[in-house]
Parts: C-alpha cells; sequence; structure tokens
C-alpha cells in the first residue's frame, strides 16, 4: 500500500509503543507496527508521543494579546477590574487591531499544535465590530484550524435594552454559539431568567449553547442548576455547556454533590479554565485562600463531559499563556489533584478528545478513517509531556505538516560532561 505520509515509530497516548501511522488523502489509513510500503514523506518519531491536535474548548480570541493595550494593566488580578478594562478599551480597538491579534494568536496556536478553538466574542459594542472580523478570520483560517464563535454578552443580556437584539444579530451574521453571563445579571432572578431565555433562543434556532457561569466564589451563586434544569426540558443534552463553574469549589459538599448527578443527568457539558481560575478567583480571602476551581475529577466521575481551557492569553484579565494547552493540562494536575498516572492521562483527554467532542469536531483522533491531524511532541509519553510542555517537532493537519520546530537540545561547557544534552530526554529511571 501507498501512503502520502508515514509517521514511523511514534508511541501513542494510549500506551502503545513504536507505531507507524500511515496517511493516505488528508486521513489516517493504518496503525501498525513497521508498517510495509511506500510515502511521499516520512516523519521521523522513534521514541516520541504523538497526540491528537489540542482543543481549546473556552476562549476569547477578541481580547487575545490585549494586555497593556494604551497602557492598562489589571493591577488587581481581579475579574471585575479585568471586565472594566475591558469595557473601558473595547470601543477605541479597531478593526484591523481585532484582525492582527487574532490571525498572530491562531499562528501561535498552530505552532503549539493547537488547531481547534471555541471563541468567545464580545457582542457589547452594537457596531458588532469584532464580530465582523473574528467571522472572517474564521473563514482566514479555516484550512488549518476550526475556529468556533460564542455569541457573548459580556456585560450580560440584561445590561441594557440593546443587549438580546445583539446577541440575535452576531447569530444572524454567522455566529454559532448562543452566549451568556447569568452571574453578572443585575439581580439573581434576571441572571436565572436570562439562562431560561438563552437556552429558548439556543433550542428554537438549533444551536449549541455555552454560558460563562457562577465564575465568582459565591456558594449561592447557582445558576448552573438552571442551566442543567432547561438543558434537560429542552432537549439540549450534548450541546449545551457551562463554563467556568467556580462557585462549585465553595459549595457545601451535600448540594454540591446533589448538583453533579443533575449535570451528569441532563447531559450539561462543563469547561473548567484552571490558568485563569486560580488567577482570577479567591482574591477575596485572606488565608486559606480558596482555589476557584470546578470539581473536575468528581464529574468526570459522573459521567459528565468536561474539559480544561486556556480562557485568556495577555488580556486584561489574565497576563501569562503561549496557545500551549499542556500549560492548561499542567495546572489542572496541581489544582484538581489529578497526580496519579491515570489523572495525568485524564488531563490530556481534557485538552484534546472531550473538548474536541463539545466542539462537535468530526473525525477527530488518532483512528483509521480520521482526519489525519496529530502532534509530535518531543517528549516519550503522556506523563513526560504534561511534566515538560516540550517542543511541538510537527503539527500535521489533513495529512500536510503545518508547523515544525526543531528538536530542542543544550549545548554544555562543562570538563568531563556531555557536549549537548536533550532536556528532554533526562528523565527518572534513565
Ligand atoms: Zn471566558
Amino acid at each position: 500500500m501507498s501512503f502520502d505520509l508515514i509517521v514511523r515509530g511514534a508511541n501513542l497516548p494510549d500506551g502503545r509503543r513504536n507505531i507507524d501511522i500511515g496517511i493516505k488523502d488528508g486521513r489516517f489509513a493504518a496503525f501498525a507496527p513497521q508498517l510495509p510500503g511506500e510515502a511521499g514523506a516520512e516523519i521521523d518519531a522513534a521514541g516520541y508521543l504523538v497526540t491528537p491536535p489540542f482543543v481549546d474548548a473556552h476562549f476569547h480570541l477578541d481580547a487575545t494579546l490585549a494586555a497593556g493595550f494604551e497602557g492598562r494593566f489589571n493591577e488587581s488580578g481581579t475579574l471585575a477590574e479585568g471586565i472594566a478594562i475591558w469595557s473601558d478599551i473595547r470601543g477605541r480597538i479597531s478593526a484591523d487591531n481585532f484582525r492582527t491579534r487574532a490571525l498572530a494568536y491562531c499562528d501561535l496556536a498552530v505552532s503549539q499544535g493547537l488547531l481547534a478553538i471555541r471563541s468567545h466574542v464580545d457582542v457589547t459594542d452594537p457596531r458588532l465590530l469584532s464580530v465582523e472580523v473574528l467571522l472572517d478570520v474564521k473563514k482566514q483560517v479555516a484550512p488549518y484550524l476550526d475556529l468556533q464563535l460564542v455569541a457573548f454578552p459580556q456585560m450580560g443580556y440584561f445590561s441594557s435594552p440593546d443587549m438580546p437584539n445583539n446577541v440575535v444579530r452576531a447569530l444572524d451574521m454567522g455566529v454559532e454559539v448562543v452566549g451568556g453571563i447569568p452571574h453578572l445579571e443585575p439581580t439573581g432572578e434576571l441572571g436565572h431568567e436570562s439562562v431560561r431565555r438563552l437556552t429558548k433562543l439556543a433550542a428554537e434556532r438549533g444551536l449549541m449553547i455555552d454560558l460563562h457561569c457562577d465564575e465568582n466564589d459565591d456558594p449561592n451563586s447557582r445558576n448552573v442548576e438552571t442551566l442543567a434544569y432547561e438543558t434537560r426540558r429542552l432537549g439540549l443534552q450534548g450541546r449545551s455547556a457551562g463554563s467556568h463553574l467556580t462557585s462549585m469549589h465553595s459549595m457545601d459538599n451535600f448540594y454540591a454533590g446533589r448538583l453533579i448527578q443533575m449535570m451528569a443527568a441532563s447531559g450539561l457539558q462543563a469547561i473548567s479554565n484552571p490558568l485563569a481560575n486560580m488567577f482570577l478567583q479567591g482574591r477575596f480571602d485572606t488565608y486559606p485562600k480558596r482555589r476557584g476551581l470546578m470539581r473536575i475529577p468528581e464529574l468526570m466521575a459522573a459521567g459528565c463531559t468536561v474539559a480544561t481551557a486556556h480562557d485568556s492569553v495577555l488580556d486584561p484579565w489574565y497576563p501569562l499563556g503561549k496557545a500551549d494547552m499542556l500549560d492548561v493540562a499542567f495546572m489542572t494536575v496541581h489544582a484538581a489533584h489529578l497526580s496519579s498516572h491515570a489523572g495525568m492521562r485524564d488531563c490530556l483527554r481534557l485538552i484534546t478528545e472531550l473538548p474536541a467532542a463539545i466542539l462537535g469536531l468530526e473525525d477527530y483522533g488518532l483512528a483509521v478513517g480520521n482526519h489525519a491531524d496529530l502532534v509530535v511532541l518531543q517528549a516519550s509519553d503522556t506523563f513526560e509531556a504534561i511534566r515538560l510542555r516540550p517542543a511541538r517537532l510537527a503539527v500535521v493537519r489533513r495529512g500536510k505538516v503545518v508547523a515544525e520546530t526543531p528538536r530542542v537540545e543544550s549545548r554544555l561547557s562543562l570538563t568531563g560532561r556531555p557536549a549537548a544534552i536533550d532536556t528532554f530526554a533526562i528523565r527518572a529511571g534513565i
């Protein structure tokens, strides 16, 4: 059999080692040790881990790389100051500026093996300039990156009389997911009402819905309960997600247990943002400082589809980040105590197959017949990939290499020691 491309000697996340991957017409055609046959091109992955591409289920492409815009930085590190800065600057951002930052982030994402992003886009400004630009960016990057957009009323659905119409206008323009932020509505009751209105809108239009939900340290912030109820009532199972859910960390265990069972029974998906949540939450605590994280292991154990996402990179909410989903996995290990070997394998699933399911990506994953999309990492297995967050030696999309990074090594000038070392190869048990 002839192939367009063979990736030789790969280790796979399921534990198989030294597997050849045959690719034909943009799809996976074979996985086998020492695959016979010829190929137009080969990638030597001997000893390296090959994963499916990373997927970010929660991001803000309109705000990314805007940290320091007009000299404004979030000095308090709070969600409130981030929102205040963004509210002040967004009306003065040009279309060119939105486009330049979004495309630069997509370039960075591809270099890191991140090939699918669900991005919220703020619809507060009635010009909907960022919506227009990001819909255009979505078309431009489509050959190499799946971009899914969410109509997001950043200040709340009831924050102004225009907002419900802005959400609908964005959907009419082609945005495919309904967004919202019930915990930011003027009253608790309006929060629940926004969930009812937005789920109804999603159901009527046959769309997915993804609400920023209960992103605070208040154990009584319980909009997710209404979201789970409406998801089940309206038949939105499998296309309805609650993002953040940080209040879940502070809820009493009895209520949280009941809520988790209700979420699982409703088919509600949950998207956590450990980097941004660890940064922004707990800011009003003295000691101990709460982690402000949804209950990831418990939700997974109950059967919920959970993803971990980046949320923000270099924007008014989060001043760090480099489009590296392995950073998210690394933080998840610590913050959610997913520290066993099985837990670490889950941390990789939380940034690959699980968010892929939430986005509804078709033919995703390392299996015959699926799109030939993969990442070759300079690490030997899942544990090492999360520990090292190493170089992405090759990123392949539809059978074609779209990004490469040379193998990283450090040169040493030490008497009696090697002249160069592969820092990613020094591990326990060598
Ligand atoms: Zn967000």
